[in-house]
């Protein structure tokens, strides 16, 4: 809590959403939602006890057998009708995100049409859960294959994308046939509850689409519950690795994707300007609290000076404040942080950098944002950062970015590769030649080519490699689709009296 903040008991109370809508907990566990911009308390959230998660459980479960019969094509009108829905109030989302988290208006407006795309994704069920068919495989008979939903499915997302992550899951989990239990952060929990709304608005039977609000007593009884058949993760590297582990212990389904240090290649022969726009813009953009935001640059030979002049010279220029002023954008480029305890972590690291020999070029602590109310810090710069230093090792998760200064391009990217993570990386240059290389050798699930944040359209699929994913698929897309179903091959043969006989030989193809 801030210092001298006292939390109001008549602050809005956010709660959980089943069979329909919302519910009331009587756990007498609620967390405080911030608005990072301020500092102050937005509202509380009721934290969902274990058997208020069971409860929800056993509706999402009663729904499942209706909601799996229901056509495609009816699904796939639920999915445009919501579609519209969550368009025609992508304003009021916006906001919803920008008054919890933090992130600018233009930003929380990018993560809603990002959020959209995977929903455009969902409406084409019909098509994506086309099966395959082998006539006359073996004599007059024909296989053929077909995907089937798990059952009732949960997800627990992060707070940096409190409505885009939830997209990445619940869309394509539902279209194909699956009910849905979401855990939102518990830092930004209304945009997650403003979709369960939209959802039902867009006609979606009740039961199919359900959030419980909380904490780890909610996770945990997700992870042991029979009835769950599949976990969707998105958050921290320890929080993925354990929740892999326990999921799967327990005989579930889990793609749980964790932390990232995305690492920029820029090569001498790169566009300075535009490598310094890109990585500007991809390190600082909603306040570096993006799993795909670069936060180390790995600057080559004689790439490294002139960089990070331009950088420096374009960090100068970033608007830092709230997101929004009653109710309007002000132009801002850059909000808070989340809570006031990781701006502190976030700021710690600069001490941190500094013991460890790196050179602080920019100190975001004595920028005039860093003393406004509310949960700000200013744009850092590190030069000289070496592997093997917790300033570089460690997922920072704030605008901090951190040069690293490599001799030759094989150094650069074994430098990359050793690091942890592998979620995305960029290289910056004019060589087609050089880029191509980059992609062929680089240990990360998402490259970018003179892009700097990567993260794949809908129609393919998100994840990264090493620390940044435990499973073996990639979230949303195709691998989505896979992932919230299971295939089932039918060999069939229908009765032909005139060639039937008893024959106890093994089956033949042939
Ligand atoms: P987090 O791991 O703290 O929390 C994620 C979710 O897990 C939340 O719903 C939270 O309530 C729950 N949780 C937290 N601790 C738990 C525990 N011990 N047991 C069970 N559940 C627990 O992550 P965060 O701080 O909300 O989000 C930021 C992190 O998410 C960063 O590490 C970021 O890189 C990562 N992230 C990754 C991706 C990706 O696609 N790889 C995308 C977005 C965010």
């Amino acid at each position: 809590m801030v210092a001298g903040t006292t939390i109001d008991k008549d602050l809005k109370t956010i709660t959980s959403f089943a069979a329909g809508k919302p519910t009331t907990s009587k756990s007498n566990r609620t967390g405080i939602v911030w608005n990072p911009a301020t500092g102050e308390p937005r509202a509380h959230v009721e934290f969902s006890s274990a058997a208020e998660v069971d409860a929800t459980v056993a509706c999402a479960l009663e729904a499942f057998p209706q909601w799996r019969a229901t056509p495609l094509s009816r699904r796939a009108e639920i999915m445009f009708a919501f579609h519209a829905l969550v368009h025609a109030n992508k304003r009021h989302l916006a906001e919803l995100i920008t008054l919890e988290h933090g992130k600018t208006l233009p930003d929380a407006l990018g993560e809603v049409a990002r959020g959209l795309e995977n929903i455009e994704f969902a409406c084409g069920i019909p098509n994506l859960l086309k099966g395959g068919f082998t006539e006359q495989a073996s004599r007059g008979i024909d296989v053929y294959q077909i995907r089937q939903p798990l059952g009732v499915v949960a997800g627990i997302t992060p707070f940096n994308f409190p409505a885009m992550v939830p997209l990445w899951m619940f869309p394509n989990a539902i279209a194909c046939g699956n009910t849905f239990i979401l855990k939102p952060s518990e830092k930004d929990p209304s945009p997650a509850l403003f979709l369960a709304e939209l959802m039902q608005q867009a006609g979606l039977p009740d039961g199919v689409f359900n959030i419980v609000q909380g904490d780890r007593v909610a996770v945990d009884r997700l992870l042991e519950h029979p009835d769950i058949k599949a976990i969707s993760f998105v958050g921290s590297t320890p929080v993925a690795r354990s929740i892999y582990e326990t999921a799967t212990r327990n005989g579930k389904r889990v793609q749980a994707l964790g932390g990232a240090r995305n690492h920029m290649l820029v090569l001498p022969d790169a566009d300075i300007g535009m490598a310094a726009d890109a990585a500007v813009s991809a390190a600082f953009g909603s306040a570096g609290e993006r799993c795909m935001a670069i936060s180390i640059i790995v600057a080559v030979d004689t790439a490294a000076d002139p960089l990070i002049a331009a950088i420096r010279e374009r960090m100068a220029n970033i608007k830092i404040g709230p997101g929004l002023v009653d109710g309007k954008d002000e132009g801002n480029e850059m909000g808070p942080l989340i809570t006031g305890e990781h701006r502190d972590r976030v700021a710690s690291y600069l001490d941190i950098a500094k013991s460890e020999g790196a050179t602080i070029a920019v100190d975001g602590r004595t920028h005039p944002a860093s003393s406004r109310k509310g949960f700000f810090l200013g744009t850092s710069l590190l030069d000289s950062v070496e592997p093997g230093m917790r300033c570089y090792e460690d997922e920072i998760f704030g605008p901090v970015l951190g040069v690293v200064r490599a001799k030759t391009y094989p150094e650069a990217v074994a430098i990359v590769n050793r690091n942890q993570y592998g979620n995305g990386a960029a290289i910056f240059t004019r060589d087609g030649g050089a880029a191509r290389q980059f992609q062929f050798d680089v240990e990360a699930g998402m490259v970018g080519i003179n892009v700097p944040i990567p993260v794949p359209v809908a129609s393919y699929s998100f994840g990264g490699w090493k620390a940044s994913l435990f499973g073996d698929l990639h979230m949303y897309g195709p691998e989505g689709v896979q992932f919230y179903t299971r295939a089932k091959v039918v060999t069939s043969r229908w009765p032909d009296p005139s060639t039937s006989s008893v024959n106890l030989g093994f089956p033949q193809v042939r």
